[in-house]
């Protein structure tokens, strides 16, 4: 499972950050970082918790 991101959608909300701390972080131009793309088990449901409260819908899960 891994962590994609469109920072042309992104708006910098941040909710994905306060979501899963561990995966995103936001650059100077408040924009998205994908800190760790590859997605640990134990690390899915919050990282799904990310892309669903992303309100610009600019993260999303793929299987590779
Ligand atoms: S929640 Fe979405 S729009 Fe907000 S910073 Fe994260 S990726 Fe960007």
């Amino acid at each position: 499972m891994k962590i994609n991101a469109d920072l042309t959608k992104c708006q910098g909300y941040a909710n994905c950050v306060m979501a899963a701390p561990e995966h995103f972080d936001l650059d100077d131009r408040s924009l998205v970082v994908v800190l760790q793309e590859h997605i640990d088990p134990a690390d899915l449901v919050n990282v799904e918790d990310a892309v669903l409260s992303c309100p610009a819908k600019a993260i999303w899960i793929t299987e590779s």
